[in-house]
């Protein structure tokens, strides 16, 4: 019998290895913070005698959820400005909100807020970009979550940086303090091609190599934007970015809904990671990356809500299955982006494009124990013909139960273990009736 912290035995295991694997009747067996097994129950009551032995029947245990691109702290601006299209939503609404608004209070709140909704709804790790890196990175240690902060870069003056020399020199500042952590580490976060101008762009092009750090950045997200750069600069968005040498892995390229066949090989062959935000592209009428074809290209695809400003949720699951349902209907092939590869785009493959996939998005040996629980119990989850089809296609956030982050309990049967739920809430209530 080996000595272990914790065993958790569940229904089935959803591993997202590399075959799939579902292991009927299943534990994980966590030591350490790593799992350290996965086996059948009666063998692992067998093996293992663990200091806690949680009993969860009739719940699928699968990786934690892994939010590829979103802006935490505009939860505070959920329901801010709706139904109008990107470029008069941000520039009429969001950027001038931000500007009378921004302050590291106001980042902690809404920070702290959505690793709320996040933890609830079964994300275990998250790439952010926003002001007050610093912040987000505290509220993310508090949460217990994993994450990457952007080392953002925009080429307009805000209450966290007055111009670029202050954005790189606060992001490096973050990335140092940072350095070492086991659970937070950093991207570089230029905003777009159409607000970073090229020369800091190539600065970020030396960084990124130097420091081996991705580079985070919204790309392509609108035909206006692409014809307005191709009108300014004389180039489009993404092949000035392969001038720059920015076409890489390190990349993480964030909607991409215009894009040639050229753009996806070349996207392909550079192994470029793009990051689906189809409820956000929606919502604000931007487009729908051609998902299909880029699983097709050979293309690494996850999944980001972006921020709840325009989505209005920062629900992974329910993006999941918009993610799978937009891909069918623009390639108009219902074979398109099937249950499993679209559970790998909200794990494995969202951990991939931050470069940690060594460490989270599947359930195997030797990784952290990054995983959650979800309860089958409800009538809308029976019955199950396929576990995999039923976590994509019928399964809502309420469904998750318990979180675990590098073996740490985040969320215990519903209930958030590591911040004051009601407390986090009240203080945004606070903020909204100060907004003005
Ligand atoms: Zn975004």
């Amino acid at each position: 019998m080996n000595a272990c912290d914790l065993m958790v035995s569940a229904g089935s295991v959803v591993t997202v290895n590399s075959d799939n694997d579902v292991v009927e009747n299943a534990s994980v067996v966590v030591d350490k913070g790593r799992i350290v097994d996965i086996l059948p129950t009666p063998q692992g009551l067998q093996e293992y005698r663990p200091a806690r032995h949680l009993q969860r029947p009739g719940h699928i245990l699968m990786p934690g959820l892994v939010n590829a691109h979103t802006h935490l702290a505009m939860n505070l601006f959920r329901g801010l400005a709706d139904d109008l299209p990107l470029q008069p939503w941000l520039t009429e609404h969001i950027w001038p909100a931000e500007q009378r608004e921004l302050s590291t209070d106001f980042v902690r709140t809404g920070t702290r807020l959505a690793l709320v909704e996040c933890v609830r709804a079964g994300v275990t790790c998250v790439n952010d970009m926003y002001f007050f890196p610093e912040t987000t990175a505290e509220a993310l240690i508090e949460s217990g979550m994993r994450g990457s902060v952007g080392m953002l870069v925009i080429d307009f003056p805000s209450a966290w940086a007055k111009d670029a020399a202050m954005y790189f020199q606060k992001g490096l500042a973050l990335h140092d303090n940072l350095r070492g952590n086991p659970l937070i580490g950093t991207c570089f976060a230029p905003h777009a091609p159409y607000s970073v101008q090229r020369e800091h762009l190539e600065k970020i092009a030396i960084h990124s190599t130097e420091l081996d750090v991705p580079v985070h950045i919204h790309v392509h997200e609108t035909a206006k934007e692409v014809s307005d750069f191709v009108s300014s600069h004389g180039i489009r968005p993404l092949a000035m970015l392969a001038d720059l040498g920015l076409l890489s892995p390190s990349l993480i390229a964030v909607h991409m809904t215009q894009l040639n066949m050229d753009e996806i090989e070349t996207l392909a062959a550079h192994g470029v990671n793009i990051v689906h935000c189809p409820e956000s592209n929606m919502k604000l009428a931007s487009g729908a990356a051609p998902v299909g074809k880029l699983l097709v290209a050979g293309c690494n695809v996850a999944i980001g809500t972006d921020g709840a400003a325009s989505n209005n949720d920062i629900d992974l699951l329910g993006e999941l299955r918009t993610a799978g349902f937009l891909a069918k209907l623009i390639a108009e092939d219902a074979t398109v982006c099937p249950a499993p590869e679209l559970l790998r785009m909200a794990t494995i493959d969202g951990a991939k494009a931050l470069g940690i996939d060594d460490v989270t998005g599947s359930l195997e040996t030797g990784k952290s124990a990054d995983f959650i629980a979800l309860d089958t119990a409800a009538p809308e989850m029976q019955p199950i013909h396929s576990v995999a089809s039923q976590l994509v296609y019928a399964t809502a956030s309420r469904q998750v139960t318990d979180v675990w982050v590098a073996g740490k309990c985040l969320m215990d049967s519903g209930t958030l273990t590591q911040v004051d739920k009601d407390e986090i809430i009240a203080d945004a209530v606070a903020w909204k009736n100060s907004f003005n």
